[in-house]
């Protein structure tokens, strides 16, 4: 029988205070994770359900097990009578995508069927910005994969009084909200990091990847003899984590931390005890493991 975290129809759910998050991850099978609290979703892999009524989809790069179920997300939602979703991918994947698209419609034809418009792709470069509504903005960042490959910051907006108007009387600052004065400072909190498949040299570059509230990371090999493989196939091994965790033990300052990607070699019990035996204890306890 199929083991259950090698089956994409079962998510694992994680209840953070802040969000909910139904997310699935094993190399080469699957990759997706839906935040409704946020109206995100990140990869689509699969496309259960849930992920259906989710308006703003970030792609990390172009492999089947990240994507694959792109269309479906399309047409289930076409079906459904919802308006169109957002699409954001990496700019390099924009051909393929569109292409992929162009084939399916090509597929479905039937006499006096009507066309369908295309999705709406945005093709991202790494630094672009995302304003998803008045308090969530994406910012996409590079990723050292064997392709093109982005990840995600998603950073809260709020406001602070600036420092000469603390201790205003709230009638007071309704009056200068009405004259239009500027008395508050902008400022950004990183609420949630999404990185698809990378080597360990993204952790390396990105440096504001740490301060995320959640971060989720991708570790695919863990076998003492893999980490050959792990470089070549452009992913991370456990050995390049606890490299990194040992050359920059302040770097990852996130409070959780979501491990995935996970080779499907290796059974559940094989993931748990290797990372609860080779893990720091601090790091450890701040991890959560989808398998
Ligand atoms: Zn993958
Ligand atoms: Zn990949």
């Amino acid at each position: 029988m199929t083991p259950r975290h090698h089956n994409p129809g079962l998510p694992i759910t994680l209840k953070f205070p802040q969000e909910t998050i139904n997310a699935f991850s094993i190399a080469a099978l699957s990759t997706y994770a839906y935040v409704p609290e946020m109206n995100v979703a990140f990869d689509m892999g699969d496309c259960l359900m849930d992920a259906v009524p989710i308006q703003r989809v970030f792609i990390s790069h172009g492999h089947g097990d990240h994507t694959r179920c792109l269309l479906r997300h399309v047409s289930l939602r076409r079906l459904l009578g919802m308006d169109p979703a957002e699409y954001y991918i990496p700019r390099e994947t924009l051909e393929g995508f569109r292409a992929i698209s162009a084939a399916w419609q090509k597929m479905e034809y039937h006499k006096g069927r009507k066309e369908h418009k295309e999705p709406n792709f945005i093709p991202l470069d790494a630094g672009n910005e995302v304003t998803l509504n008045r308090q969530l903005v994406a910012q996409a960042f590079g990723v050292t994969h064997t392709m093109p490959s982005l990840g995600y910051t998603l950073f809260e907006l709020r406001k602070k009084l600036k420092p000469e108007y603390h201790g205003t009387e709230s009638l007071e600052l309704a009056r200068l909200r009405r004259e239009g004065v500027e008395f508050e400072d902008e400022f950004r909190v990183p609420r949630l990091t999404f990185i698809g498949d990378s080597t360990i040299e993204t952790l390396y570059r990105e440096r504001h990847i740490g301060q995320s509230h959640i971060l989720f990371l991708e570790l695919t090999f863990l076998m003492e003899d893999e980490r050959e493989l792990a470089r070549r196939r452009g992913h991370t091994h456990l050995d390049d984590l606890l490299e990194f965790l040992q050359q920059c033990p302040d770097a990852l300052q996130n409070e959780h931390i979501i491990l995935k990607h996970f080779s499907m070699r290796y059974t559940r019990r094989q993931i748990f005890s290797i990372l609860k035996a080779r893990l720091p204890a601090d790091f450890l306890a701040r991890v959560h493991i989808l398998a």
